[in-house]
């Protein structure tokens, strides 16, 4: 699980943009302004079959401030990425 979904920058940060990305979802910002200190991101990579998935979480960070909920406010009734 990625640590973003309760940081204040979530919304702002240019790491969590990547992320994003990654995952194929929807931007929160298409111009984050926000560069964090030393985030560390954890790549999985599974393979089934054929296909490769590949999961990315940002799994400790420097700049983190802890605002619970956050993502989930600013996307109400959406599934929090896991
Ligand atoms: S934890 Fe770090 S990488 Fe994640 S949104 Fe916050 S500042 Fe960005």
């Amino acid at each position: 699980m990625c640590i973003c979904i309760n940081c204040t920058y979530v919304d702002r940060c240019a790491t969590y943009h990547a992320v994003e990305h990654q995952h194929q979802q929807p931007h929160l910002t298409d111009a984050p302004d926000f560069d964090p200190v030393e985030p560390s991101i954890n790549v999985n990579i599974r393979t089934q079959n054929e296909f490769v998935e590949m999961e990315w979480d940002v799994v400790g960070c420097e700049s983190f401030t802890e605002e619970l909920g956050k993502w989930a406010r600013l996307r109400p009734g959406e599934a929090i990425p896991t």
